[in-house]
Parts: C-alpha cells; structure tokens; sequence
C-alpha cells in the first residue's frame, strides 16, 4: 500500500481526528516541533463534533447536537485560539403528561405539572415530602428518587434511561442521571457551567483551524489497522476503542450506539428550544435538536434531528457501570505495559466526558509528554 503523505517518518502517529487527537496534534506540532500524521477512518475531521450545511446550507450536527459548556477558564482560552465564541445557554423541554416543561427539573416544571404555585422554599419541601431516603446513592436510580421521588423519576428518568441505554436505571452508574441538575428556582438552563457558548463558525472551522501547521499532516478515510504497518512513527497517540487496538483479547468492551435521523423542513422554526426529551419508553426516540437555536443562524428553512438509541453502529457512548470498568481496567492494565503508546479520548480511555474534559486530558497529557 502507497501512503500519500508529504512527510516520510513522523514522530507521532495520533488515530482519530476528534478533540482528543486535534488537541494532541496542535500542541505536539506548534509547542514541541514535532512531525504528526492524524488519521481518521471518517471522511472527514472533528471526530463527534462533526458539522457541516445541509443541502439547504442549514447548519447541523452530523453526530447529534454538541453544545460547549466548561468551568474551566483554561479549556475556553485554550480553544479561543481557533475560534470565536457566540453565547448560547442550552434549554430542553421535555414532554410530560402532554405538556412540554423544563428539563432539569424546576419550580415551572412542578408547578405546572401538578397544578401548583409553589415559590422556591414550598417547591423544596414538595421534593422532600417525595424523596425516597435510600441508604447508599449508588444507581441512576437511587440518585434521581432520592432527590425528586418516585412519580418525578417515572416521568423524566426512567423510560428515557431504559431507551438510551438499554438498561434500567437501576443497573447505571450513579454519574450518569447525575449529569442532569434539579432545580427549586425557575432558573430553566440545561447546564450549569461558568462558559456556555457554540464557535461562531462551527466546530469543523474550528478544528481545520487547530490542525492547519506545516507539521501536521491529515489524511481522513484512513483505518489505523489497515496502514499502520506502512506509517514509518516513532509514538502513537491512539483515540479509537482500547478494546480493539488489543484485539478484543479480553472480551468486548460494551458502548451505546445511536441512529441519527437528519430532516430539513421548509419552514423557519419547528420547536421552541435547541431540544426536545421524549422521556416515555414508547417513543422510539429520546430527543429532537433544531440547530439554529444553538448555531444562531439565520435562514428560512431548519436542519433537525432525531435520535433512536441502539446497540450496533459506530460506538458513541462507554456505558457507565461496575462490570463495564473492571473490564477496561484489564485493558488499562494492558495500555500501561504498551511503550510509546497513548490511549485517550472517550473511546480510549473509556470514559462518558464532555468536549472540554476531552481537551483537558489531551492537555494533560501534553505536559506528561513534554517534560518526560
Ligand atoms: P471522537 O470525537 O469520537 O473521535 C475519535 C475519532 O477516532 C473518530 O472520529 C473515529 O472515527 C476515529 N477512529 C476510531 N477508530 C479509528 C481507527 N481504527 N482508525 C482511524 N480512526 C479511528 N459533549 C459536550 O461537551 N457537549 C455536548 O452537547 C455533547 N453532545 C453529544 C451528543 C452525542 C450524540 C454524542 C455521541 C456525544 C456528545 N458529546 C457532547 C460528547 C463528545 O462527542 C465527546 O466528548 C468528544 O467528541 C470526544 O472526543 P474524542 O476525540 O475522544 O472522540
Ligand atoms: N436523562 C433522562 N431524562 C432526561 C434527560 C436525561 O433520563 O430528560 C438521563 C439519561 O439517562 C441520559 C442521562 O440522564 O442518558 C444524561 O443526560 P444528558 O443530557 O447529559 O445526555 P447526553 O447529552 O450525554 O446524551
């Protein structure tokens, strides 16, 4: 096989063009001098955070809507390199008994559904009059129930929990319902980070921006097992699944996958928020995205998406339980013994993070690597 690349020998090999591989590239290349090759197996950069315009030049998520959120003043400087910022506070709706109230839960979203006019304190003692006392938070469940009670759990967590995952909420991680805030205020938005924000030309402009250097070179629709033996590297920086690189020799890792339904509608709005829940079972979907909520674009027709969670398909989400982390820790285990190999990214190191914690473990790792 003929590689078609202008460098011959690189000294670093990243797989996967994602946050993860983009973060590494970029600081390998301007901080450290170094000759990078970046692959990835899609036809195109990003990883997830994919975007490009529709047919109609609608702005949309290729993976599903990716909405930038962090605490950390680090992460935003650190890609405020590549872009610039439009604020964008993220709001969800979810439908309920017919009616379609915030999600995380809020003081609107118990006064209307049980027809009350609670002020924050009567919404707080109304929770803890439901709240069931459970001895050790340890499920999805226990967190949700023991907050919010039985009938609020039922409504918002537990069939959209059995959807997306394919699990009862009994059988996850606490971390993963925890993800979601609940509210006594009217305070209605979906995160609660110190920067919410969306790049104002989109995430593809962005990363074309972090890995536009002359050390580094990119070549897309390119699987990591098909060249690596014709890729001259010294070290490998790899963000694909751990459980693949080692050949599955443990046994499959288990991830959630997801069916991206993409529609554009001659219309100029279809819902009022960037997202729709559909928390009950029956629904084949849990979500709806209209993107120029979040993009700020204008234009008169809209890009939506719908999604349908599965087990096969491209592996989007670790699926956060006990069993599940042993297994990875065998494969750990198996990284650590592996030299001048670097498994990262959500798929790598098996871990459910956001973008920003993606680029925070990239940028630790590239001060683990430019002082060892
Ligand atoms: P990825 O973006 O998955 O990139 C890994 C890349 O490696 C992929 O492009 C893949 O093709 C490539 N690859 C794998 N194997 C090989 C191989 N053998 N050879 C070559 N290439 C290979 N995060 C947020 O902060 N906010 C959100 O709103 C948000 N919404 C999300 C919605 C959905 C539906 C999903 C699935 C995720 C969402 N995320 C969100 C999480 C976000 O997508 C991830 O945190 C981030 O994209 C992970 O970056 P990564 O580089 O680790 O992995
Ligand atoms: N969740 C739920 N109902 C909701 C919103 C979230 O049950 O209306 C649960 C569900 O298990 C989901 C998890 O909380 O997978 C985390 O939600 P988040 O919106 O963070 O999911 P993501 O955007 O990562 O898919």
């Amino acid at each position: 096989m003929k590689i078609n690349s202008s460098q011959k020998y690189y000294d670093y090999l990243i797989v996967g063009a994602g946050f993860a591989g983009a973060t590494l590239a970029e600081r390998l290349a301007t901080q450290l001098n170094k000759k990078v090759l970046i692959i990835d197996k899609r036809p195109h950069i990003g990883g997830n955070a994919y975007d490009c315009l529709n047919d109609a030049g609608v702005l949309f998520h290729l993976y599903g809507p990716h909405i930038f959120h962090t605490n950390s003043e680090r992460i935003i400087e650190y890609l405020s390199n590549f872009t610039e910022w439009i604020p964008y506070e993220h709001r969800v709706l979810a439908d309920v008994d017919g009616k379609l109230v915030p999600v995380p839960i809020n003081l609107t979203t118990i006064n209307t559904l049980y027809g009350l006019n609670l002020e924050a304190d009567g919404a707080e003692a109304f929770l803890a009059s439901r709240a069931e006392p459970v001895a050790k938070i340890a499920t999805s469940e226990d967190v949700v129930v023991s907050k919010v009670g039985r009938d609020l759990y039922q409504k918002f967590f537990r069939g959209y929990t059995r959807k997306q995952w394919g699990l009862d909420p009994s059988e996850l991680d606490k971390t993963v319902t925890a993800r979601v805030p609940t509210r006594t205020t009217t305070d209605d938005r979906y995160f609660n980070d110190t920067y919410q924000c969306m790049p104002t030309n989109g995430y593809t402009e962005l990363f074309k921006k972090m890995l536009s250097h002359p050390n580094i070179d990119i070549m897309l629709d390119t699987d990591y097992f098909k060249v690596k033996d014709y890729i001259e590297f010294q070290n490998l920086i790899y963000t694909g699944p751990i459980d693949e690189y080692f050949n599955y020799c443990y046994g499959k890792l288990p991830y959630r996958s997801l069916k991206f339904e993409h529609k554009t509608l001659q219309q100029e709005w279809f819902q009022a928020v960037g997202v729709v829940n559909y928390p009950k079972e029956e629904t084949p979907y849990t979500r709806i995205t209209e993107y120029k909520h979040l993009t700020g674009q204008k234009h008169r027709y809209t890009s939506l998406t719908w999604e349908y969670p599965c087990a096969d398909g491209d592996p989007y989400y670790p699926i956060p339980r006990q069993e599940n982390h042993d297994l990875y820790k065998k494969y750990e285990a198996l990284a650590e013994q592996t030299p001048n190999v670097v498994f990262l990214g959500r798929l790598g190191s098996y871990r459910y993070y956001n973008m920003d914690q993606i680029v925070g473990q990239a940028l630790a790792v590239f001060n683990r690597l430019s002082t060892s």
